[in-house]
């Protein structure tokens, strides 16, 4: 069926039924939502060059004396990156200090939550809200 006739469609159904496709659409929506969130992280094997993942790991390092090991969560956190290329996974370590890419990403998300509440506080003065 093309969306045409799928719009066209819409257009002989009741407002009970329009509310049931509407719930059925937000559903597929958030669906797609969360694969592209999945997407971005370790779940994605499909885009040979999709962007690493950053991890923060403890490691144990197996001497039977070592007190982080056996009391503790073991060694760190450190940092790896992990990257799919080739058909497999790679792993690679970084060391205790943030990514300078994973900093870039975070400054880039807050800039853009930043901009998100610019943007929802100038509607709220449009439609004349009162925000506590
Ligand atoms: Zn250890």
């Amino acid at each position: 069926m093309d969306v045409n006739s799928i719009i066209e469609a819409l257009d002989t159904l009741t407002v009970a039924d329009l509310r049931r496709v509407k719930a059925e659409v937000d559903r597929i929506a958030e669906l797609h939502a969360w694969g592209q969130t999945a997407a971005s992280g370790l779940l994605d094997n499909t885009k040979p060059e999709s962007h690493p993942t950053y991890r923060q790991e403890y490691t144990r390092c197996g001497k039977p004396t070592c007190k982080k090991c056996s009391a503790g969560a073991g060694h760190g956190p450190y940092w790896y990156s992990y990257q799919h290329s080739d058909g497999r996974m790679h792993k690679e370590y970084l060391g205790k200090n943030k990514p300078a890419e994973l900093q870039q990403r975070e400054l880039a998300a807050l800039r853009s939550a930043t901009q998100l509440n610019a943007a929802f506080g100038k509607v709220v003065d449009m439609i004349g809200l009162e925000l506590e």
